[in-house]
């Protein structure tokens, strides 16, 4: 047991997007490892693992106030829970209007925590919210290589049934350049025992990160990794750079060169020329990505996704130019929105209104996208 007291329920700073309607559940808190040079998200946070007698005072509160919540909608007298925190007030309402279908465990790797500690947390949750359909966690592939089978099979008898995995490259030259502290190799054997515990494997993959040095390596040594893998879910997250991040002072200081939408756009389109004899799930659920539509499963839909993508890169540039500030201003979603003249014309208003040409419009749309962060 931690000599730590018991602040009451907590709450990390993100999740998934496709976590939205999940109990958040802190199990750590911010990142084991906190050294990839493009992230800045838990810099300057040290890094501490929960007690588990305290995250069960989590779910205690989350029970009692889920139970309370799911009475009163029944049109039952309810009692009002005694504990009175806000945080956990607040998180089960929302979970409880969702449906209590799933759970998220955080921060950034909560498979760190020793596997015993893990199946009684999850044991403790399946028995309090025995209903709840998936439990998820981020974990770092690095980690996850040096948990036995046995440990991830009884993780997975416990409950976790689906985990997400930061790859963002397969390639050896852009892992180190990024300080990922994960080879090609450790995430092809962390993905691969995934796999074979039966948990649900998502791996995100960053088109853009190695640079344009690296960006033709970056596709197919990265397409190569996830053919091995053959995860669920293929997540694509384009890469945002705040000024306070190490890798834009890389960008800065010609370590590498950044590069900009259409040759991330080739890069993605070699990627998945590149995926082959997988059954994957490619997702493009981020708002900072570019083809919103480049979604679906392979290999049925490979053909479609690379059509969007090599429809972009054979646009003339002036409409590769409407089409991406129109993303980044949030105003046109679509490739198809071009063909439509009520969503083209306010975004020419805007170029020319703001002077954007083709030597300004990188800087703009990187601008743009901090907004989103
Ligand atoms: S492992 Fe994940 S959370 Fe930790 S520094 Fe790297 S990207 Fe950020």
């Amino acid at each position: 047991m931690s000599d730590e007291q018991y602040q009451g329920y907590e709450l990390g700073p993100i999740r998934p997007p496709s976590e939205a309607g999940s109990l958040l559940l802190r199990i750590t808190r911010n990142c084991p490892w906190n050294k990839c040079r493009f992230c800045g998200l838990y810099k300057g946070e040290g890094f501490s693992a929960r007690s588990v007698e305290h995250i069960k005072r989590d779910i205690d509160q989350i029970k009692s106030w889920t139970d309370y919540f799911r009475t009163k909608a029944a049109g039952t007298d309810a009692i009002r829970p005694e504990n009175e925190g806000s945080m956990a007030l607040s998180m089960a309402e929302n979970w409880t209007h969702s449906g209590m279908r799933s759970i998220f465990l955080q921060d950034a790797n909560s498979l760190v925590i020793k596997p015993e500690h893990m199946i009684e947390i999850l044991t403790y949750l399946r028995l309090n919210f025995p209903d709840t359909e998936r439990i998820t966690s981020y974990a770092r592939s690095q980690t996850i290589s040096r948990i036995s089978d046995e440990d991830l099979s009884a993780i997975a008898a416990a409950g976790l049934n689906r985990i997400h995995i930061g790859l963002e490259s397969g390639c050896d030259a852009v892992l180190d350049l990024v300080r990922k502290g994960a080879d090609k190799k450790t995430h092809i054997i962390a993905g691969q025992k995934v796999k074979k515990a039966k948990i649900e494997l998502s791996e995100y993959f960053m088109p853009g990160l190695g640079g344009k040095e690296y960006s033709h390596q970056n596709a197919v040594e990265t397409a190569d990794a996830l053919n091995q893998i053959n995860p669920d879910f293929i997540r694509i997250r384009t890469l945002a750079i705040p000024d306070s991040l190490e890798i834009t002072s890389d960008y800065r200081n010609g370590i590498s060169t950044r590069t900009n939408d259409v040759e991330m756009a080739e890069e993605l389109l070699l990627l998945i020329q590149n995926l082959v004899g997988i059954t994957s799930f490619l997702k493009n659920d981020h708002i900072l990505n570019l083809f919103p539509e480049v979604q679906g499963r392979f290999p049925e839909d490979k053909a479609n996704m690379l059509a969007v993508i090599e429809k972009f890169l054979s646009l003339p540039e002036e409409d590769q130019m409407i089409f991406r500030i129109g993303r980044r201003t949030g105003t046109m979603v679509l490739l198809k929105g071009l063909e439509n003249e009520d969503k083209r014309a306010p975004i020419q208003r805007i170029i020319e209104q703001n002077d954007i040409n083709k030597d300004s419009i990188d800087e703009i749309c990187d601008e743009l996208m901090k907004r989103f962060i």
